[in-house]
């Protein structure tokens, strides 16, 4: 048909599934936790607010600037990452409203991002091992891009990022699916090196005990620092995501974003995620929640002979001794446990097991030594 020599053909993205019905779910890196209580109060307020019909708000077009929930970042990003620095490593001003850009997700803001800064014909730089939307938005927007190999045991290698013309460059720190996570040190020297293009850090994992690149925005012109409310805010349904910048780059993002769809997020994710952002309270907790959970989980994995890299994310990526990860995940899945399995060359004898409630690691773990103690 000849319509179809037309076509922007492509491969999707693959996510993992959703399963329906109730199952031991590790496979997404959602967190097992409820949202910060303010979002069902503010969902609440919303009701009422519609109810009364006179103030709906659903009937108009929301901000699309999004502005109250650009402020409340802001402000809570401000507090976190620049106040109580250094004076030298404080820029002048901390951080303010033209820094951030929100999103519809951190999916939403990488692919406005990567249409946005990787607009050359040299080739984008990534590792091999990584999130594998990056490739799919290159091909998408017909991006050339080249895959930079991990070192054995999944390091990033930072010479393979300097000194090689690109056309940009996009890590998550941390690693996915790895979980390796690397100093901030290293990512400034990349950043650093490459001041003719955009050097993009994926920061979806970065709460879980990782130390942010957020203040070398204020120290480099050419830097993206992106995160998520979908996994330490657990807000992955809401579907909010921000990414921070210096004002230039932050204004050519706006630019593109506005010349593709202008209202992305609507009026009710804008006002949750805002009620949601400023609860830093419930942030500390849900986080430390994890971690703790996550640290009892690699002692026992190692116990029953799994190995691998320490992670700083809400997940680990390990692999057994003796048992093919195939087996183990279909095994796992048969008892309603969902973990990720990629059939891919270097991973594909890899799990990929999120962190999940205290009772659902306790029930992998028990379900993972039957699996083994049968073999
Ligand atoms: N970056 C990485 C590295 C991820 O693993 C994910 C989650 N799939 C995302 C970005 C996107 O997450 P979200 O769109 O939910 O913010």
């Amino acid at each position: 048909m000849s319509w179809e020599n037309n076509v922007r053909k492509v491969t999707p993205y693959t996510a993992g599934e959703q399963p329906q019905g109730r199952v031991i779910k590790l496979n997404t890196n959602e967190c097992p936790y409820a949202p910060s209580p303010m979002v069902a109060t503010k969902i609440y307020d919303l009701a009422q607010q519609e109810l009364d019909g006179y103030s709906s708000m659903l009937r108009k077009y929301p901000d699309m600037d999004a502005t109250r929930l650009v402020n409340a970042i802001t402000c809570v990003y401000d507090q976190r990452y620049f106040d109580g620095a250094d004076s030298d490593e404080k820029a002048a001003e901390g951080l303010t409203y033209d820094n951030v850009f929100v999103g519809v997700g951190s999916d939403d803001v990488l692919a406005m991002a990567f249409m946005t800064f990787f607009n050359s014909d040299k080739p984008v730089l990534f590792p091999d091992i990584t999130y594998s939307f990056y490739d799919v938005w290159a091909d998408l927007f017909r991006i050339p891009f080249q895959v930079q190999p991990l070192t054995e045991d999944f390091g990033i290698k930072r010479d393979d990022y300097i000194g090689k013309k690109n056309g940009g460059i996009v890590i998550p720190n941390p690693n996915a699916p790895t979980g390796v996570y690397e100093d901030p040190a290293m990512f400034e020297e990349i950043v650093k090196a490459n001041p003719d293009s955009v050097v993009i850090i994926d920061e979806a994992y970065v709460d879980f005990g990782g130390v942010s690149c957020l203040p070398l925005i204020k120290k480099y012109d050419n830097v993206l620092v992106v995160q998520t409310f979908s996994k330490s805010r657990a807000l992955a349904g809401l579907r909010i995501g921000a990414a921070f910048g210096c004002e230039k780059l932050i204004k050519y993002l706006k630019d593109v974003k506005f010349s593709f769809n202008s209202y992305t997020m609507s009026y009710p994710a804008i006002e949750i995620a805002t009620a949601a952002v400023l609860d830093t309270d419930n942030f500390n907790e849900t986080v430390a929640k994890v971690i703790k959970t996550r640290e009892w989980t690699k002692e026992k994995l190692k116990e029953l002979g799994f190995e691998f890299r320490d992670s700083k994310a809400n997940f680990i990526f390990a692999k057994h001794e003796r048992v093919g990860a195939d087996e183990i995940f279909t095994k796992l899945r048969e008892r309603d446990i969902y973990v990720r399995h990629w059939n891919r060359p270097r991973i594909d004898n890899y799990l990929r097991i999120s962190i999940g409630t205290d009772e659902d690691m306790k029930e992998l773990i028990k379900a993972l030594r039957d699996i083994l103690d049968d073999r």
